[in-house]
């Protein structure tokens, strides 16, 4: 195919939260990058794409990603990472800065961006970290970060603990519009701890943490960004006391945002007996209990929580094989982000698609600023056509990720991304990531 030729998608369902349209049968043209007019291109020769029975979804972002590179390419790259996005049907990430080095400066950020740019699996927006190299002591240059292309900062991975410093992230945050995004997490609670605390804790006899070490630092940062005005974004929410924080932010009209993963809708704690010592569900915030499971969706219908994001943590096997203590957090999430969302809020019937797609364009839009305008004439080519009805059992020896650590492994999804593409190039048909 010529890059004088139009890419015709005709027949798909169209759900386009950006700009509130949806329609049964849409016609999409796309030529050099760019979604054209109706009146556009007719010139050219057109490749027809049957769209009939999927749906067609502008920019898929998932704004809690982690890339591994630089540092930790054993575990995932940017490039592995752009394939695992493709093959999920994500076409835009923010990827959090916790690499080695971290990404602290502007020269870091630049390298970021243009590295997936040059790849163009994924559109990538950088995270830039609060504190030089995370270590929650010096401010880094959020201003320059943010001119080279960082759309929000976060020392994610580690919780910033002190207070003074998150006082002094928000203020600046007033100024720079973009969020800080804290992993709330107090570590005094919380050290040595791998699980929630609970029963199926006890019973296996691992350290656990309570809700309380992050619903407490939840509450300071709220109340931090009623001190300061500033812009707060709270990472991967997992426990009540933590929406009650939000809730209470919204009331006074806060800037403040939440996210939520599909991993803490869709499992409870009661995973930990199903896979035992395995250290596949170990992640950071820890799968909760039942109640607090429920409390997150009814959270997600209310509109306290906007986001939904994976909090994509690909690991070695090697890693993941320690002890369940000595193994490390997270949870293989890009290629399971989709099917998990509408497993977990569309298959019910708890949201209705449109507003449960909110949480995958129009929300984390809307946190980093990014400005899309979904499928309008003249906007970028970024789009999914998924299956909405293919139910598919999760395997992590598909992924693209190099990361398989996902306790969602033998799950049951419904609906899943048939085609991706990002700029006007397909990156992914039919399940297969397009690598030419
Ligand atoms: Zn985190």
């Amino acid at each position: 195919m010529s890059s004088d030729t139009v890419i015709r998608i005709r027949g798909a369902r169209l759900f386009d939260p950006y700009q509130g349209l949806e329609a049964p049968d849409a016609d999409i043209r796309v030529l050099g990058g760019r979604v054209l007019a109706k009146h556009e291109g007719q010139e050219y020769a057109e490749e027809v794409v049957d769209a009939r029975g999927l749906w067609v979804v502008p920019r898929l972002v998932d704004m809690h990603v982690h890339f591994r590179e630089p540092g930790q390419t054993w575990k995932e790259t940017i490039l592995t990472g752009g394939q695992a996005a493709a093959h999920g049907g994500i076409t835009a990430v923010a990827a959090m800065p916790n690499t080695s080095p971290v990404i602290d400066s502007p020269e870091l950020v630049e390298w970021e961006a243009h590295r997936a740019r040059a790849q163009g699996f994924v559109r990538l927006y950088p995270v830039g970290a609060i504190t030089v190299g995370s270590e929650g002591r010096e401010l880094a240059d959020l201003y320059r970060m943010q001119m080279a292309g960082a759309r929000a900062f976060s020392d994610d991975g580690l919780p910033l603990m002190s207070s003074q410093m998150m006082r002094a992230a928000l203020s600046y945050s007033t100024t720079l519009g973009s969020p800080i995004i804290n992993h709330a997490e107090d570590k005094s609670l919380s050290r040595g701890a791998s699980v929630h605390e609970g029963k199926p804790a006890a019973r296996l006899g691992l350290s656990g943490v309570p809700e309380a070490a992050e619903s407490a630092m939840v509450w300071r940062d709220v109340l931090l960004a009623a001190l300061t005005g500033g812009r707060l974004h709270v990472a991967h929410v997992s426990a009540p006391d933590s929406l009650d924080a939000v809730a209470w932010a919204h009331q006074r009209h806060l800037n403040v945002t939440a996210e939520a993963t599909p991993h803490h809708l869709l499992l409870t704690d009661d995973a930990l007996t199903a896979w035992g010592y395995n250290p596949v569900t170990k992640v950071n915030p820890p799968l909760r209990p039942e109640a607090s499971r429920q409390a997150l969706l009814a959270a997600v219908r209310k509109g306290l929580i906007g986001v939904m994001a994976s909090d994509h943590a690909p690991h070695h096997q090697d890693d993941k094989a320690r002890p369940y203590p000595d193994a490390p957090f997270g949870i293989s999430g890009l290629e399971t982000i989709l099917g998990g969302l509408m497993t977990a809020l569309i298959r019910p019937g708890l949201m209705n698609p449109m507003e449960a797609l909110k949480l995958l364009t129009t929300g984390p839009d809307g946190v980093l600023g990014l400005g899309c305008r979904g499928l309008a004439a003249g906007e970028p080519a970024d789009l999914t056509l998924i299956d909405p009805t293919r139910v598919w059992t999760v395997d992590p020896g598909r992924f693209y990720s190099m990361g398989h650590n996902t306790p969602l492994a033998g799950m049951e999804l419904t609906g899943q991304a048939e085609a991706s593409m990002v700029n006007g190039r397909w990156v992914m048909r039919e399940g297969e990531v397009l690598t030419s």
